[in-house]
């Protein structure tokens, strides 16, 4: 993806159902669907339906708590729903310096094996 972009990202088509995606969990302000290129057995994607500035991680204002709260609440209770009681682990990747590539927030959730860490 490009650096940054302001511009639509492919997480719009996925929102709008213009391309498929494996959606395992909807609400009106949330998205959950498997990652195309998972990391582990389990490893899906809980994003905000309405970007509102939040390309990234560190766009976030004060106006973004509700929904941020929304997204992480959603992923634990996504990641039990999906058999992961064991433990799991939610990231989200900000910028070039953490590798991210789609630029429209995302939370990563990983699980279904023994995780490591660092994660490098
Ligand atoms: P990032 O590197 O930005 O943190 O993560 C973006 C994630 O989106 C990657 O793990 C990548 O595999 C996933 N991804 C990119 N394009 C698509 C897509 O079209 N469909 C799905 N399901 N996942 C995608």
């Amino acid at each position: 993806g490009l650096v940054d972009s302001e511009g639509p990202t492919i997480f719009d088509k996925i929102i709008s159902k213009e391309i498929p995606a494996n959606v395992i969990y909807e609400d009106d302000k949330c998205l959950a669907f498997r990652d195309i290129n998972p990391q582990a057995p389990v490893h899906f994607l809980v994003i905000p339906k309405v970007r509102d500035g939040l390309t990234r991680l560190s766009r976030a204002h004060e106006g973004h708590k509700e929904i941020l709260g929304h997204l992480l609440y959603t992923a634990q209770k996504v990641a039990k729903d999906e058999g992961l009681g064991e433990g799991f682990r939610v990231a989200i990747n900000d910028g070039p310096g953490g590798c991210q590539s789609v630029y429209h927030l995302h939370l990563h959730v990983i699980g279904g094996r023994q995780l490591t860490w660092p994660p490098g």
